[in-house]
């Protein structure tokens, strides 16, 4: 069935047998952030949001602690943030999400499904980490975080505690 025939369910000229149709749109929706008031931390922080703990990233915007920034400006790290679950049919995307990023770049795991598995880390689908897919940098623990755990993890990775 596609989605076309599925009540409810937008068209993205798939199958119920291709779920990597699902997977690329999740890699398209990447959006690009700095942190406000830091202009010390240059970096642009990329969101792959794969669950809940994407509320929690979302949150972190909707307060104005990351504001919009233009993607791959000179002289800043790029920081991909993986923050939900991620199941072995995503990982070639987060894979392909993370080399896409140009260097110099880090790996934030944002909660506790993309550190471990969280609370679905015994399901058959889920990945076990998202650091069997990609280099992890800083591991940000909870179910979920609280959005103030994200920034803070962003200055970590450019400015020393
Ligand atoms: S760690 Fe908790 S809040 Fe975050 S994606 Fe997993 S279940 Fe959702």
């Amino acid at each position: 069935m596609t989605g076309a025939d599925s009540p409810g369910r937008p068209d993205r000229g798939g199958s119920a047998d291709s779920p990597g149709d699902y997977a690329a749109d999740v890699a398209g929706e990447q959006r690009e952030y700095a942190v406000a008031g830091r202009p010390d931390v240059r970096i642009h922080v990329r969101d792959l949001g794969l669950a809940c703990c994407a509320v929690e990233f979302a949150a972190a915007i909707g307060r104005g602690l990351l504001v919009p920034a233009e993607p791959d400006s000179p002289g800043s790290a790029a920081v991909l943030v993986v923050s939900g679950t991620v199941t072995d049919a995503l990982a070639p995307q987060v894979l392909a999400a993370w080399e896409a990023l140009p260097e110099p770049k880090a790996a934030v795991s944002f909660g506790a499904c993309s550190n471990s598995g969280g609370p679905y880390w015994d399901s058959y689908s889920v990945t076990k980490g998202v650091d069997r897919v990609i280099p992890v940098t800083t591991y940000v623990p909870g179910c979920p975080p609280r959005p103030e755990a994200l920034v803070d993890a962003l200055v970590s990775l450019v400015v020393p505690a």
